[in-house]
């Protein structure tokens, strides 16, 4: 018989402190981002760099901190020397764990096989590729300024560079993008050798190129059932890839789960540095100045707002955020962390969930099942709300 994969179960009993770093700059804007991101501003990238430091090196507390994600934006617009630079204040700043994750976000069109070397003798051991498709039709689209060709060669490239811990995020349920397509895309990145795929339905966001063309009717809107096959499809040939879900839009091989990720899922405590990050200690959440020019003008104290979460609504996140692990909440973890167990309250709501085949409960865990993987925020929702109620 086959052992049941091993999956993470939320909240881990020794929470770790993860760190952010945000690069807020790109070459060109895509049409259906909405991150804090920002196309040109060259002038800006040394000063950012420079303040960037400041933050890091005045929030030195010494403590542990055993993953770091440096995304964006594009981090890797900016030189590997700067980034190496960052890397080390954090290590002069910060214990960080010999066996940190350490994990840069890449896209194609900056990096070649040289820059990735210097990154991952700089000390990043973990790599984020932006693949998104490998339709060309479908990266139009999206407003993608690389080729497939050009990311399918920087997965190449990254792994002669020494990454051996790889991540390629992907989209899907862009409109003309057909199912083959979808299965070409899922067919090279497996082909590619990588241990983590991310793959996310595209979602429109308001204020973008794309959902602006789509209200001008220029351009059509996702489709739901599409989007449910293609996430079927992905579950699939990925399984038979040997990649296992171990998060609703997370796929990886052999346990090599983005531990950064987990950090958040696991409601532990991280630290933001940049433009609009965000940070969270003990229930405390904060975040940075959005702008760019103005996080430079206030550094190296951009911190724009913090709200403190009372312990119901922390029980509430830390409920939340677990569910979308598909290990679900390890029961007597929860009670020892938290002092209560989950299901406190809610047993009409969680009875009624599993009746529909949406919840799986035991007396050491509560997850929700594949079928509810798509609707996982509704249920969700479902769940607490009718605790408030
Ligand atoms: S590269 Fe990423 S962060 Fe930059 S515009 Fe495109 S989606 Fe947004």
């Amino acid at each position: 018989m086959t052992p049941a994969p091993l999956l993470p179960m939320a909240p881990g009993p020794a929470p770790a402190r993860g760190l952010y770093v945000h690069i807020p700059f790109c070459l060109a804007r895509c049409d259906y981002c909405d991150f804090n991101a920002y196309a040109g501003m060259e002038e800006l990238r040394n000063p950012y760099v420079e303040a960037l430091m400041r933050e890091i090196t005045s929030a030195a507390d010494g403590g542990e901190v055993s993953t770091i994600f440096f995304g964006g934006g594009t981090p890797t617009i900016l030189p590997p020397t700067d980034l190496a630079r960052i890397l080390a204040a954090i290590h002069e700043s910060f214990q960080v764990a010999p066996s940190a994750e350490i994990t840069i976000e890449a896209n194609p069109e900056t990096v070649d096989e040289r820059s990735l070397s210097a990154l991952r003798t700089a000390g990043f051991n973990r790599l984020s590729v932006g693949v998104q498709s490998t339709a060309p039709h479908v990266l139009t689209r999206l407003g993608r300024i690389h080729s497939p060709q050009r990311a399918l060669a920087t997965l190449r490239a990254a792994h002669r560079a020494g990454f051996d811990r790889i991540n390629a995020d992907l989209i899907y349920g862009t409109p003309g993008e057909s199912e083959s397509d979808w299965r070409r895309s899922l067919e090279s990145i497996i082909e590619s050798g990588v241990d983590h795929i991310s793959a996310y339905a595209l979602t429109i966001e308001e204020a973008t190129p794309l959902s602006s063309k789509i209200n001008r009717g220029e351009e059509i809107p996702p489709e739901d059932d599409d989007q449910a096959t293609k996430f079927e499809i992905a579950c699939d040939l990925l399984a038979s890839a040997d990649f296992t879900r171990y998060e609703i839009s997370n796929w990886a091989k052999n346990n090599s789960w983005c531990r950064h990720n987990l950090t958040y899922w696991c409601a532990n405590n991280y630290l933001g540095f940049g433009a609009g990050a965000h940070s969270h200690h003990n229930g405390r959440r904060a975040h940075n100045i959005r702008s760019p020019r103005t996080y430079i003008e206030n550094s190296p104290s951009p911190e724009a707002g913090f709200e403190v979460l009372s312990p119901n609504e922390r029980i509430e996140e830390a409920i939340m955020l677990a569910l979308r692990l598909t290990g679900g909440i390890n029961r007597p973890l929860f009670q020892q962390r938290w002092k209560v167990d989950p299901l406190n309250a809610r047993e009409a709501a969680a009875q009624r969930l599993q009746t529909l085949g949406f919840l799986e409960l035991s007396p050491h865990s509560m997850r929700l099942t594949d079928r509810a993987a798509f609707l996982t925020s509704a249920i969700t929702t479902n769940l607490l709300s009718e605790t408030a109620a």
